[in-house]
């Protein structure tokens, strides 16, 4: 057992000049773990020689591996604006620039300035949304599947809410609007059959227990063909007339008027507004472009019962988030969609999509095969089912690659494109301009090895 008694002690080990500027204990705790390691293979037989530099530097890489951040950036030429796995919507950089300045100071997030006393934390963002869409209050959660938990945990545990069959929906991370029913406590009524609910199925199916009427939105599917939902319009004056309380999860609220005609199938917050309805819930970073959180917006009376459910606690949102809120929706308040980026990149013009893909296929044309295409995308995020958007991407190749491996080399350089009809591509959709510097030199770097 030569090999075994050659190991290095871990105090001798650490000596070594390069651990010098590390932080010590987390050197000695990764050393301990490699020299174990170590020690197993030896005995199993899967480790026959080591050297001491080999060590070293498998100490400095986990070192470094640990160390650095994990998350990282990425340039998003899927064509997919709300992409969930990529972080869905992007905060402005000015935006983020004005919230740093409050998060790195004490602020009144819970503090009542002109009484001395303690505030509401909700306040700071209820004056601008109320403004915007007229309701009569807000409540910011952490998420939508929260609004959704808490205000069915709040209104109908243990009672009845009466929802659309063709509406229970599935969306993406396994999140099953049906489950989080039940978890809240609330038992799920389901009416109408998978294609056709009508406004009879909901009214047939009051009883005595039953507390709400309850709409979500179909996120990531349609269905077409011989079917029909009922308006949430309906919805809201069969609850009035019943004594119930009407809700609608609306998945992906915005507040503009959608370009393409989208808004046909995904109108805004605004135009549900006009109908008056008790609840409305919408995520924060989907079409409305700003940070994770879940906004809920309706009846004052119903937003104060929420307020006092204990659960409010564990959904409640940081100054962060209130911060970046409040700068999103004061943007669209001024009508200054350039501040939003998902906006921004929604709004944009195929024309200067294509101005920036022929600036990438000029600055590439001797390294590589490229192909400037018109194409089509969708938005993502749970939004506008099924509906697309036109973008302008370029085709690339690179020596003989082929479509799967170009995907991987590019991925491994943090691009995220996408392959279309035995092609990789990039789309224009949602690449910012300043990143197509980084674009080329990928390309070069691809392009040399
Ligand atoms: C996206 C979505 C949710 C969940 O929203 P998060 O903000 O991601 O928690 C809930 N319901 C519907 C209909 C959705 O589309």
């Amino acid at each position: 057992m030569f090999l075994l008694k050659s190991i290095p002690k871990v105090d001798k080990f650490i000596q070594d000049k390069r651990f010098d500027d590390l932080a010590t204990p987390l050197v000695v705790k990764i050393t301990q773990e490699v020299l174990q390691d170590l020690r197993e293979k030896i005995l199993d037989g899967s480790v026959t020689s080591f050297s001491e530099e080999e060590l070293v530097q498998t100490v400095l890489q986990k070192y470094d591996k640990l160390t650095s951040p994990s998350l990282q950036r990425l340039i998003n030429a899927t064509g997919v604006i709300v992409h969930t796995n990529l972080g869905r919507s992007l905060i402005d950089e000015k935006a983020f620039d004005r919230v740093k300045a409050l998060v790195t100071s004490y602020n009144d997030l819970e503090y009542d300035l002109a009484k001395g006393k303690r505030g509401e934390r909700y306040s700071h963002i209820s004056d601008v949304i109320r403004e915007v869409l007229g309701c009569e209050d807000v409540l910011i959660v952490n998420n939508n599947a929260s609004a959704v938990f808490l205000i069915l945990n709040t209104f109908a545990k243990k009672k009845e809410v009466i929802v659309s069959r063709g509406e229970l929906v599935e969306i993406g991370g396994s999140f099953r609007v049906p489950d989080v029913m039940r978890h809240s406590g609330a038992k799920l009524v389901e009416v109408g059959t998978t294609n056709k609910t009508h406004l009879y199925d909901y009214e047939d199916n009051i009883t005595k227990k039953t507390s709400m009427l309850m709409k979500v939105h179909k996120s990531n599917y349609s269905i077409e063909g011989f079917s029909s939902e009922v308006e949430y319009a309906e919805l809201v004056h069969l609850a009035k007339e019943k004594g119930l309380i009407d809700y609608y999860d609306m998945g992906s609220g915005h507040l503009v008027d959608l370009p393409y005609g989208l808004d046909q199938h995904e109108p805004s917050v605004l135009r549900y507004m006009q109908h008056e309805p008790s609840l409305l819930s919408f995520s924060g970073d989907k079409l409305l472009g700003s940070v994770q959180a879940g906004i809920i917006v309706g009846k004052k009376e119903y937003i104060a019962k929420l307020k006092k459910n204990q659960l409010l606690r564990m959904l409640r949102v940081d100054k962060l988030t209130l911060a970046l809120l409040e700068e999103s929706i004061t943007s669209v308040l001024l009508g200054k969609m350039d501040e939003v980026p998902t906006l921004k990149m929604l709004f944009t013009h195929t024309d200067e999509l294509r101005k920036n893909a022929l600036s990438l296929q000029d600055a590439i044309s001797d390294i590589c095969e490229s192909e400037l295409i018109e194409t089509r995308t969708v938005i993502g995020g749970g939004t506008t089912p099924n509906r697309t958007i036109p973008s302008i991407a370029l085709t690339i190749r690179i020596k003989d690659y082929k479509q799967n491996k170009m995907e991987r080399l590019f991925r491994e350089k943090k691009i995220i494109g996408r392959i279309e009809r035995d092609k990789f591509l990039l789309d224009f959709r949602a690449i910012k301009k300043d990143q197509i510097g980084q674009i080329i030199k990928v390309v070069k770097e691809i392009a040399d090895v």
